[in-house]
């Protein structure tokens, strides 16, 4: 049927890892943000239940009445919760009650795909994002893979200081069984070195082995260890706002170009 309107095509991002503190929430942000300067419209999405990315976009989540856990087990239409925010990105917001969703979560059938199915609903709406990042907490629980059930590929932010680095296994292990299961087409797109400190070549050594032992691709630049992230959260606003041309922006800034190019738009 020529009539029919051509399919927008969405690129979601699933940013995970197990291990809590490796940056996934500031490399949401901070993609984000430079993602939507370049002129990529966005949604981000606090899986969280601590909702740290909510509260560093600027957000109460004590001043929520609707968030994510509304939406993923209360019915409640995914338009009616998104807000847009000051960083030029949309945010899908959490707050503590989302905890109780990945228990409720548990004992649902289909649990894998409810976020998939959120973000269909949402192109059913009409609403087009060139991009979603999806936030995830810190474990392999249900609301890691109903992320990586609903996503295109998995960007898995790493700090290269520590010499413990099974988690990466684990999180693969996961990926392979979310491949087999519920998202065939699923992509790894690779390690993002974060908190990365370039004065020791320690960093790159356990970079190189880390990227060597479970072929993992490495995406470039790594994101440098700075004192300005820690200031970011607290102004509501990212880093790319918060300190324009701070080397880390920067550093986000190009990691974002590069995923415009991989994902050919
Ligand atoms: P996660 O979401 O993986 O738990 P966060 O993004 O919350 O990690 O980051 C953990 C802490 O590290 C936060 O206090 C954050 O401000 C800080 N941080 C993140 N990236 C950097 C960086 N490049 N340099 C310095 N501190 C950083
Ligand atoms: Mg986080």
């Amino acid at each position: 049927n020529s009539a029919q309107a051509p399919t927008h095509r969405t690129t979601v991002l699933a940013v995970a890892n197990q291990k809590g503190g490796v940056a996934k929430t500031t490399s949401v942000a901070s993609i984000g943000a430079a993602l939507a300067e370049l002129g990529q419209s966005v949604l981000l999405v606090d899986l969280d239940p601590q909702a740290c990315l909510t509260f560093s976009l600027g957000i109460d989540p004590e001043d929520l009445e609707l968030s994510v856990h509304h939406v993923l087990t209360k019915g409640v239409a995914v338009g009616e919760v998104i807000i847009a925010t000051e960083d030029g990105v949309d945010l899908l917001p959490a707050t503590i009650e989302l905890a109780r969703a990945e228990a409720d979560l548990l004992t649902r059938t289909g649990r894998e795909h409810v976020l998939r199915g959120v973000l269909d609903d949402l192109a059913d709406a009409g609403t087009h994002y060139d991009w979603v990042l999806l936030d995830c907490p810190p474990s392999l629980g249900v609301l890691t893979v109903a992320a990586l059930t609903a996503a295109t590929g998995v960007l898995v932010p790493l700090q290269c200081e520590t010499l413990s680095h099974r988690g990466v296994g684990q999180l693969l292990d996961t990926v392979h069984d979310v491949r087999r299961f519920t998202n065939r087409d699923l992509e790894v797109w690779g390690v993002l070195p974060t908190l990365y400190d370039g004065r020791t070549n320690h960093a790159r050594a356990v970079l190189d082995t880390i990227s060597q032992t479970y072929d993992l691709e490495v995406v470039e630049p790594p994101i440098p260890k700075t004192i300005k992230f820690a200031e970011a959260p607290a102004a509501g606003r990212s880093i790319l706002a918060t300190s324009r041309s701070s080397k880390g922006a920067q550093a986000y800034r190009e990691v974002a170009t590069g995923l415009i190019d991989r994902a050919g738009r």
